[in-house]
């Protein structure tokens, strides 16, 4: 296959670079850089089967010559990134799903897009099944990341129905692992760092609040999966092992050595307006139609991780 990944030189879409091109197929990435870096594809440079196109894709996508697949990952994707960038997100997830689609169409190719566990909101079902619609605030600080990708669903759903274009849908629960940005805000670079660092660890809240950890590669194995199968249909893929903020942050302590300390703090701006208090995603339909289920524990993707911020942490 020939395919087009958006977001290519991104946490998640460099990994998919490297996954579609040992599997054989060639690969055209395609980024802004404003939260991706070339640095993670840079070890691709000289491969003649992969290609790096510098492009905002809420304009207009000239691709030359067939595609086979096209992959929507470009947008900005941690709470600090979309804060920050909030137009921005939305313009990617609506313009530039838009524009993907439109490319998709064009080129009979297989469209896929990354949505999020975020399309759920602030659950008020739990664990999160694919048929739960969800508890969005719209107008607050997340409601910019959160209502592009339902927007983002819900074009690529009309795309396949009025225009014939074979889609599909992952949401993508928190995924964490090597290539993330340090300072991306996310509670896995901030912790990770923090403790490298011997920093206090900054918990928000009293740590009570529960997420589910996926090791990218289990993500990227997911996707992979769910391109090559019939389903059009949203599929949840995660990590169905739930902990709360204060336990994770205890196990980053553990696994780095650190002798960092833990503190509880109540941010002054909109981080954690409308934190969602629970997260846990559902995997049975991955699991049924996919055969897929996550293989890496929590403390040996945690390593990999580490080992990975750790020479790019300065104390
Ligand atoms: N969090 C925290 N300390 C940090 C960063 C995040 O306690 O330094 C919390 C945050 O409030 C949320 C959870 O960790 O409850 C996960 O946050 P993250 O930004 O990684 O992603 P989210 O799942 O909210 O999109």
């Amino acid at each position: 296959m020939r395919v087009l990944i958006t977001g290519g030189a991104g946490f998640l879409g460099s990994h998919l670079c490297d996954r579609f091109l040992a599997e054989g197929h060639t690969v055209i990435a395609m980024d802004n850089l404003i939260t991706g870096n070339t640095a993670n594809i840079e070890h691709l440079a000289g491969n003649d089967n992969f290609h790096f196109i510098k492009h905002d894709v809420t304009n207009y996508i000239y691709v030359e010559g067939s595609v086979d697949a096209v992959l929507h990952f470009a947008s900005p994707a941690s709470p600090i990134d979309y804060l920050e960038l909030p137009i921005p997100t939305l313009k990617v997830g609506a313009l530039g799903t838009h524009k993907a689609l439109g490319l998709a169409k064009a080129k009979k190719a297989r469209f896929l897009l990354a949505s999020t566990s975020e399309v759920y909101g602030d659950p008020l079902i739990h664990p999160q099944t694919e048929d739960y619609w969800g508890n969005v605030n719209p107008i607050g600080p997340r409601g910019v990341y959160d209502e592009a990708k339902r927007f983002a669903e819900a074009i690529t759903m009309a795309y396949h129905r009025y225009h014939d274009v074979d889609t599909r849908i992952v949401r993508i629960f928190n995924t964490y692992g090597p290539r993330m940005r340090l300072e991306d805000g996310r509670v896995v670079p901030n912790f990770v760092a923090q403790a490298l660092r011997d920093d206090p660890l900054t918990v928000y809240g009293d740590g009570s609040r529960t997420r589910s950890f996926c090791f990218v590669q289990d993500l990227v194995e997911g996707i992979y999966r769910l391109l090559l199968s019939n389903e059009v249909e949203p599929v949840n893929i995660g990590n169905p092992s739930e902990m709360s903020i204060l336990e994770f942050a205890k196990k980053v302590v553990a696994l780095t050595g650190s002798a960092s300390e833990i503190t509880f703090i109540e941010p002054t701006d909109m981080r954690i307006q409308d934190d969602p208090k629970v997260r846990q995603p559902d995997i049975s339909k991955a699991r049924r139609i996919l055969n897929w289920e996550p293989k890496f524990l929590l403390d040996e993707g945690l390593q990999k991780t580490i080992d990975f911020f750790r020479p790019r942490v300065s104390s």
